[in-house]
């Protein structure tokens, strides 16, 4: 167990031990070092391949280094010292993205491939890799009243093409440095994490801040009109971000979990027509719906199975989706007026 009965998380990590996170310009990576920060670790770098300017968030007194992942002395610089390394760096984004940029999404192999082997000769002590509930076979993700998928269901294999293979790869590669080389690997598969701080336009979105946004557009502008992807009966469960880096610390300093995908998501079910519904609940708006069947949408349902989470660590995901949306919805408005009013956001592009 990583808890005591008191709570607590269980780390064998010093207040000054060196903590590395990557990805830390995006979504998740840079909501980790906030959460490590905040909980009084000294010693954090983060490191992107993206410039510091295009950050999500940068904290007071954490090391930011930008850097290419792709190449392997990137890797090396990167993890030079390190106690624990969170590997959350990827090419990667929504349906939209993901569908259009295979060659993009599995490229990743370069970072994963290099930052485990960087680690591994550095001699850290645990080493995180994100993967994704894309991992689990296709097939069996073909109705929107879903089943919802437990980690042994992402074999036999037949992934999400691209990006979900990619995924399943670098998982491998944890599992062996582990059986192998006796490196203690922790593997979550994320089931669409969401809240403040994320891509919210540019094309890389997710659903929920995909939704936000055009919810927000449609009544600034008073076109009272929301185009949705797909005909809005795709379900997903959508995983609040701070229930998803308390997981992520939980499973890392747990003895029981390494080398073993688990998945990290809610089990609250929701559809793309009512996640709408609850965007315009918050807007205090109703817009007309008009569906793009021809968009990109991905598999027709998917929940998380939380049977292993809640046996192994005694808890799973709660946030409730409504309490995550409304928090996300109201940054994702600031971002907007504070655009329109010319001020300068970060924002991405494909
Ligand atoms: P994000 O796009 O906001 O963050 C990823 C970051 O990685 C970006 O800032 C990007 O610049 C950086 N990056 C990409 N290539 C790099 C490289 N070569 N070198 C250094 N940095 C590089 O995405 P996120 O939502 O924060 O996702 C973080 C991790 O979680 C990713 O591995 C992603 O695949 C995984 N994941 C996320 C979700 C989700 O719902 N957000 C779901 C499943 C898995």
């Amino acid at each position: 167990m990583s808890r005591n009965q008191t709570g607590t998380i269980q780390r064998d990590l010093n207040q000054d031990d060196l903590i590395v996170i990557t990805g830390a310009g995006g979504f998740i990576g840079g909501s980790l070092v906030r959460y490590f920060h905040d909980l009084g670790y000294t010693r954090i770098r983060a490191v992107d391949k993206k410039p510091l300017s295009n950050w999500y968030q940068r904290i007071p007194g954490v090391e930011n280094l930008r850097l290419d992942l792709r190449e392997r002395e990137a890797c090396d610089r990167a993890v030079e010292n390190a106690v624990e390394v969170y590997n959350l760096a990827a090419d990667m984004g929504g349906m939209g993205f993901i569908e259009r940029y295979r060659v993009e999404c599995m490229r990743s192999s370069l970072i994963n491939t290099h930052m485990i082997e960087a680690a591994y000769q550095a001699g850290v002590n645990r080493y995180f890799f994100s993967s994704s509930a894309c991992v689990y076979n296709t097939q069996l993700q073909q109705n929107p009243n879903v089943i919802a998928l437990k980690e042994s269901d992402a074999y036999p294999a037949m992934a999400e093409r691209g990006y979900g293979w990619e995924k399943l790869f670098a998982e491998m590669l944890c599992q062996e440095y582990w059986a192998e080389r006796g490196m203690k690997t922790f593997i979550a598969r994320f089931h669409n994490v969401y809240g403040p701080n994320g891509t919210w336009d540019g094309g890389r979105e997710k659903a929920p801040a995909a939704i936000c946004r055009k919810v927000i557009q449609a009544k600034d502008s008073g076109a009272n009109e929301i185009m949705i992807w797909g005909d809005g009966t795709q379900t997903r469960s959508f995983t609040y971000i701070e229930d998803c880096l308390l997981g992520i610390d939980m499973i890392v300093h747990c003895e029981d979990l390494i080398a073993t995908p688990i998945n990290l998501g809610s089990s609250e079910l929701i559809s793309v027509d009512e996640l709408v519904s609850l965007a315009e609940e918050i807007a205090e708006t109703k817009l007309t719906r008009k569906y793009d069947l021809n968009a990109p949408r991905g598999v027709a349902g998917r929940n998380s199975d939380n049977t292993f989470i809640k046996e192994v660590l005694g808890w799973e995901p709660g946030t409730p989706f409504k309490e995550g949306l409304t928090q996300t919805y109201h940054w994702i408005e600031e971002q907007y007026l504070a655009r329109k009013a010319g001020l300068r956001v970060v924002e991405e592009t494909y």
